[in-house]
């Protein structure tokens, strides 16, 4: 059961993605956070919009999620919690739903920190996982919302995915996030590896996006939060993980 995804930048830094199930033709955008890239992004890969998969509510994820549902009739898949502040849901999804495009199948994963609504859409047997906000390439989101444990208990949630998964998210941030977390784990060398190969990425234009969840979990301070160099690179040495990783979180907030 094949699954095609192709990404493509919106605006600075957000990333887009269509995702499409070869079977039947089933065609839905991770998030909505602009109408013109996605539309140009459709146009040039022949497929028609059938369902929006949402993460969270945040505008550069939104915005284009009426204009897009009116165009196509597309069906609004998104978050339960955020039922309130998400308009057009056909479908409001908690943890371990499944939902279907097609013949490909998502597991719903709650995912809160972020913001508390926020979830990632993961298929086991296309080996994909959407994760908007939570997880990027050797970053994480913001807490807005959540406390550090709620994003630690999600972070860990992907991190537990196989590691050959591919890893979406909604922003190619990879580049300033290499900076910040070889200050915090200099010692990595498969970190140091990432840094470069993420240069070379971006001095020509490509995205560094998709990582892998094994990738990540080699490379990413932020699911690294156990491990004693982090521990020690933040001055708590012998802390529990999740107060490594509010430190690291709050220096990341810091610049
Ligand atoms: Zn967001
Ligand atoms: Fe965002």
């Amino acid at each position: 059961m094949p699954l095609s995804i192709h990404q493509f930048a919106i605006g600075s830094d957000n990333l887009g993605v269509l995702i499409h199930d070869e079977a039947t033709g089933r065609t839905a955008s991770i998030d909505a956070g602009e109408e013109a890239p996605i539309l140009a992004a459709l146009k040039e890969t022949g497929w028609i919009l059938t369902d929006l998969f949402i993460t969270h509510h945040h505008g550069d994820h939104i915005a284009a999620l009426q204009p897009l549902k009116e165009r196509f009739g597309a069906r609004v898949v998104a978050p339960f919690a955020d039922a309130h502040r998400i308009p057009g849901i056909d479908l409001a999804v908690r943890e371990g739903d499944i939902v279907d495009l097609g013949e490909t199948g998502f597991s719903i994963l709650e995912t809160p920190g972020h913001t508390i609504g926020h979830i990632a859409y993961y298929s086991e047997a296309a080996k994909v996982v959407f994760a908007g906000d939570t997880l990027f390439s050797l970053g994480c989101g913001r807490l807005f919302e959540g406390t550090p444990q709620q994003m630690w208990a999600s972070l860990a949630k992907l991190a537990r995915l196989p590691d050959d998964t591919l890893l979406y998210c909604g922003h190619e941030y990879t580049l300033s996030n290499a900076r910040f977390a070889v200050r915090f784990d200099a010692g990595n060398e498969a970190l140091k590896q990432r840094l470069s190969d993420v240069e070379a990425l971006r001095s020509k234009g490509e995205f560094t996006i998709p990582s892998t969840i094994g990738l990540e979990k080699a490379t990413n301070p932020f699911l690294r939060a156990a491990e004693p160099a982090l521990a020690q690179a933040v001055g708590l040495t012998g802390h529990p993980a999740v107060e490594v990783f509010a430190a690291l979180r709050e220096a990341k907030n810091k610049g």
